[in-house]
C-alpha cells in the first residue's frame, strides 16, 4: 500500500477526475514574457505533467492591459494570443497532465502607469498611484475576465484560476483598506464582493459547466483593514454558489509585513486557516504555503485540513516530486528550501526564475544533462554545494567521478547554515546530495585532503576545484584578543559566546550570526504556535485581517550590536523578498544595527569604534568577525602548470558575493559540458 494514500487518491470533480491531490500552484517565472517563452513553458509544464502532478496552474495572465504586472506583460484578450498558448496545453495533455490558466489582474500592484483600482489609494510597495475604475470600466473588466476565460478554454486549458487573493485587484475591491467607494461596488461588504461574484457568474456562463474554475480566496489577509473570518466564510459560500469548482487558499497580501512562504515559516504553517473553512462549503478546498515534502502533505490531508495540496516552488526544485512520492523514492526528492533566491528574487528583479537547488528549472530547453559521449575520469575537490553539484551531475552523465573532501562530512558551508534557526531546510539538500552520490556512483573520499601531487598522480582527465572560501582576516588592533572569534569558531566549532556581543560585518553571515546568537529555545520555524506569536498572527481571528493588536516585541538571548562600515540600511544586499524579514526579525528582538562604523581596536574593555568621528566603546564580551571571505584555490597554479585540465567553481573561483545559488549553478553547468 502507498505511504501516501490521501495524497495520491484521485479527486472526482464530476465532469473530470484529477489523478491525485497535488496542485502545482501558480507562479510567475518570467517565461511568460521571454523570447520563445511559449516553447519554454511547454517544456517546463510538460516535464511536470510527466512527473505525475495532478493539476497545474500557469503564472498569472492578465485579462486586459490595465491588469498587467508590468509594461507588455502577458495578457490574454485576443484569439491570436490564445493560439500561442496551444503549444503548452498540447504538450501537457500529451504527457497525461491537466492545466489551468491563472487570470491575474494586478490592480494597484501593477508596475506601470495605467494601473487601476477601486479607489485612488496607492499601495505601499509600488511607485504608481492607481486610477479609479469607473462603473462602466468595472463592468468592462468583468467582461474581460469572462472573455479571457473563454479564450483560455479555446487554447485548450482544462480550466482557469481566478486570482482573488494576495492583495490583487479583486482583493482590493473586497477590503475596506483599498475600497472607499460610495457606489454599488463599495460601502457594505455585500457591495465590495460583487466584483468577484459577477466575474464568476459571467465566466461560468461563458465556459459552460465542464470547465474547472478555481477561485483563489484570501482566507487570511494579514493586513489592517482586511476581511473578518465571518466575511471570508460568507464569500466562500457565495463563490461556490456562483459556479466555482474548487476554492484555493490565499494567505497574506504582498504588502503584509508577515513572512508567509520564506524558509523560516514552519512547514504547513497555514493549513489551519483552510481547515477552519472545511464544512462551510461542499466544493473541494486546496491548502497551501510551505508544504514541501510528501509526508507533510499527507499529514495535512489525513488531518482533514483540506482536499488538495498546492505547491509552487517545490515543483521548480523537482519536476518529479509526485512520481518520486508514488514510487516510494521520497529520499530522492530535491527539496525546495524556501530560500526564494533563484525564484521570487529573480522575478522581482525582472529576471527569469529558476531554482537554487535545481538550475534546470525554467531552462528545460537549454540546460540538459545528456549522457557523456566520452567517459572521463573526473576529480572533484571539495564537497560543498559547488562540488556536490559538479560531481553528481558529471557522474549522472556517465563520467567516473571521485570526490575528495577534507572534512568528515559533505555539505561545506551548508553545514554551518543548517545550524541557524530558520534554516533547517538545508538538512534536506545535504540528504538529497548524499542520496545522489549513492545513486550516481560518485566515489566519495571523506577526511581526505588532497595535494596537487596526489591529483597529478591520479591521472584524471579533468579536475574541478570546489575548495570554497576561508574567512577574511581583518587588520585591527586586538584582532587576536581572546574576545575575538570568527564565525567559523562560533558556528562550526561551537566556541562559547558571552551575553554581550558585537558582530563585525552585516552581510548574509552577519545577519545569520545575529539570528543565531539572539535566539533561545525551540526555533519558531519548527513550532507553528511560536511562529504565529512571533509575527502577531491571531489563530482565533479576533480582528479583521487576522493580526493581533499591538507592537511585536521579542526577547533576545543576548545584547547584540550588528555593525557595518558602509552607509545606509543594513542588509541592503540581502535577498529582495527576504531581506526585510531578516531586518524585521532582528528589530523585534532589539538588536542594534549600526552603519557608518569605523573599527579602532579590541581590548579588555570591548570594541572601540567611531561613528561619524565620535569615539565609542561597545563593552562587549565577544567580537565576532563576519567580514566576508577570500577564495581558497592553492591547488590551481600547480595543477595548471602540470598541464592538467583544471576548472574553478563557486567560492574557489570568486569569493565576493558568493552564494549557494551561484555555486550550484556553475557546478551544474560545467558538469553538463564535460
Ligand atoms: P558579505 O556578504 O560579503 O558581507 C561581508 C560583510 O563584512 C559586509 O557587511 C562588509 O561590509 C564587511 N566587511 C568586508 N570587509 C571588511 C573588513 N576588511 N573589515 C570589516 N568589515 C568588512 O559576506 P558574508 O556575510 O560572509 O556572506 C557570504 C556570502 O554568503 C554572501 O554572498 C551572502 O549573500 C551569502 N549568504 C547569504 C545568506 C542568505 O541568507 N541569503 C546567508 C548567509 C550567507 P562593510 O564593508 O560595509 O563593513
Ligand atoms: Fe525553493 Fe529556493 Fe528553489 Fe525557490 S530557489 S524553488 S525557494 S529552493
Amino acid at each position: 500500500m502507498s505511504k501516501y494514500p490521501h495524497l495520491l487518491e484521485p479527486l472526482d470533480l464530476g465532469f473530470t477526475t484529477l489523478k491525485n491531490r497535488v496542485l502545482m500552484g501558480s507562479m510567475h517565472t518570467g517565461l511568460e514574457e521571454a523570447k520563445g517563452g511559449f516553447e519554454k513553458m511547454a517544456a517546463y509544464f510538460g516535464e511536470r505533467a510527466r512527473g505525475e502532478c495532478g493539476l497545474m496552474v500557469t503564472g498569472g495572465i492578465s485579462p486586459n492591459r490595465q491588469g498587467w504586472t508590468k509594461p507588455f506583460a502577458a495578457k490574454l484578450s485576443t484569439k491570436g494570443e490564445a493560439a500561442q498558448h496551444k503549444i503548452i496545453t498540447k504538450r501537457v495533455h500529451e504527457e497525461g497532465g491537466k492545466i489551468c490558466m491563472q487570470i491575474l489582474h494586478t490592480g494597484r500592484y501593477g508596475y506601470h502607469p495605467f494601473l487601476v483600482s477601486p479607489s485612488k489609494i496607492k499601495s505601499p510597495i509600488t511607485p504608481f498611484k492607481p486610477w479609479k475604475l469607473s462603473n462602466r470600466a468595472i463592468k468592462g473588466t468583468i467582461d474581460d475576465y469572462a472573455d479571457c476565460a473563454a479564450l483560455a478554454q479555446e487554447a485548450g486549458y482544462d480550466g482557469i484560476e481566478i486570482m482573488g487573493s494576495e492583495g490583487y485587484l479583486i482583493n482590493q475591491f473586497i477590503a475596506e483598506r483599498t475600497n472607499d467607494r460610495k457606489d454599488e461596488w463599495g460601502g457594505s461588504y455585500d457591495n465590495r464582493i460583487q466584483l468577484p461574484l459577477q466575474i464568476l457568474l459571467k465566466t461560468r456562463e461563458k465556459v459552460g459547466k465542464n470547465f474547472i474554475i478555481i477561485y483563489r480566496l484570501s482566507m487570511l489577509d494579514l493586513v489592517e483593514g482586511g476581511s473578518s473570518w465571518e466575511e471570508v466564510v460568507k464569500l466562500a459560500k457565495l463563490v461556490e454558489r456562483a459556479g466555482a469548482t474548487i476554492i484555493n487558499t490565499g494567505i497574506g497580501w504582498h504588502e503584509a509585513r508577515v513572512p508567509t512562504i520564506a524558509t523560516m515559516v514552519p512547514r504547513a504553517a497555514f493549513t489551519w486557516v483552510t481547515h477552519r473553512l472545511k464544512g462551510e462549503v461542499k466544493i473541494p478546498l486546496i491548502t497551501s504555503n510551505r508544504i514541501n515534502m510528501p509526508n507533510v502533505a499527507e499529514q495535512v490531508l489525513a488531518d482533514g485540513h483540506a482536499d488538495m495540496i498546492s505547491m509552487a516552488r517545490p515543483f521548480l526544485a523537482d519536476s518529479d516530486w509526485v512520481k518520486k512520492a508514488m514510487e516510494g523514492r521520497e529520499d530522492e526528492i530535491n527539496t525546495c528550501i524556501g530560500c526564494n533566491q533563484a525564484c521570487l528574487d529573480h522575478v522581482f528583479k525582472n529576471q527569469r526564475a529558476s531554482c537554487l537547488v535545481n538550475p534546470r528549472a525554467c531552462y528545460e530547453t537549454e540546460l540538459n544533462y545528456e549522457p557523456a559521449v566520452t567517459i572521463k575520469r573526473v576529480a572533484v575537490v571539495g564537497a560543498g554545494p559547488a562540488g556536490l553539484a559538479s560531481a553528481t551531475i558529471a557522474a549522472q552523465r556517465g563520467h567516473e567521478v571521485t570526490l575528495f573532501e577534507a572534512s568528515g562530512e559533505i555539505g561545506g558551508q551548508f553545514n554551518m547554515a543548517k545550524t541557524i534557526p530558520g534554516k533547517e531546510e538545508f538538512y534536506e539538500t545535504i540528504r538529497y546530495f548524499n542520496k545522489q552520490i549513492e545513486l550516481t556512483g560518485v566515489k566519495l573520499h571523506l577526511n581526505t585532503p588532497v595535494s596537487a601531487e596526489d591529483l597529478i598522480k591520479g591521472n584524471f582527465d579533468e579536475v574541478i576545484l570546489c575548495t570554497g572560501v576561508t574567512p577574511r582576516v581583518i587588520k585591527l588592533e586586538g584582532e587576536d584578543h581572546e574576545k575575538t572569534l570568527t564565525y567559523v569558531e562560533v558556528l562550526a566549532q561551537k566556541k562559547p559566546v558571552g551575553k554581550k556581543v558585537a558582530i563585525i560585518g552585516a552581510g548574509g553571515i552577519g545577519f545569520d550570526m545575529a539570528e543565531y546568537l539572539s535566539h533561545e529555545g525551540e526555533p519558531s520555524s519548527l513550532n507553528i504556535d511560536k511562529y504565529m506569536d512571533e509575527w502577531g498572527i491571531d489563530k482565533n481571528y479576533n480582528r479583521p485581517g487576522g493580526l493581533k493588536d499591538g507592537d511585536l516585541e521579542q526577547h533576545s538571548a543576548r545584547e547584540i550590536y550588528l555593525l557595518q562600515r558602509s552607509e545606509g540600511k543594513l542588509g541592503a544586499k540581502l535577498g529582495k523578498t527576504t531581506g526585510w524579514i531578516h531586518r524585521s526579525s532582528l528589530k523585534h528582538k532589539g538588536i542594534k544595527m549600526i552603519s557608518s562604523v569605523r573599527y579602532q581596536k579590541i581590548d579588555d574593555q570591548g570594541l572601540h569604534i567611531t561613528i561619524n568621528e565620535e569615539p565609542q566603546v561597545l563593552e562587549v564580551d565577544n567580537v565576532v568577525i563576519c567580514a566576508g571571505q577570500i577564495s581558497h584555490k592553492t591547488l590551481f597554479d600547480p595543477l595548471t602548470e602540470a598541464g592538467i585540465s583544471v576548472h574553478l567553481v563557486g567560492g574557489a573561483k570568486k569569493a565576493g558575493e558568493l552564494d549557494a545559488k551561484r555555486a550550484i549553478d556553475e557546478g551544474s553547468r560545467l558538469a553538463a559540458t564535460l
